[in-house]
């Protein structure tokens, strides 16, 4: 259970608590996003909706997984005390654009610059 449990950020309610309201909430719904794309992305490798057309499956996996990705590096940043701060200058993000979008690790001023080639 280690590696669910890895996953889904169970293990991390004191990062949560050490955050301020919005921002624990803004966290909060990325690690519901975060289980409900494992969920999805297992769900579709399996095929076990049935319902997607092996199309449809070929265009929504690599979606779902560049959004999974997006919500595991923001979950790494939260475990590392990070959660809404900014990951290229370091200024908090305000917390209308966290509720916004939970898995964002950018301020406005810097959310336009590329990232580099690992990142997205
Ligand atoms: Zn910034």
């Amino acid at each position: 259970m280690t590696y669910l449990t890895i996953q889904t950020g169970r293990h991390r309610p004191s990062v949560r608590a050490s955050l301020p309201g919005a921002r624990a909430q803004a966290l909060r719904r990325l690690e519901r996003e975060h289980v409900a794309l494992l969920l999805a992305i297992s769900e579709l490798e399996a095929g076990a909706r049935g319902a997607e057309s092996p199309e449809l499956r070929a265009a929504l996996l690599p979606l779902l997984r560049h959004d999974l990705a997006r919500t595991q590096y923001a979950l790494q940043r939260a475990a590392a005390g990070q959660y809404g701060v900014c990951d290229r200058c370091g200024r908090a993000i305000a917390a209308g654009k966290l509720e916004l979008n939970p898995a964002t690790t950018r301020c406005p001023a810097c959310s336009h610059i590329r990232r580099g080639p690992s990142a997205d």
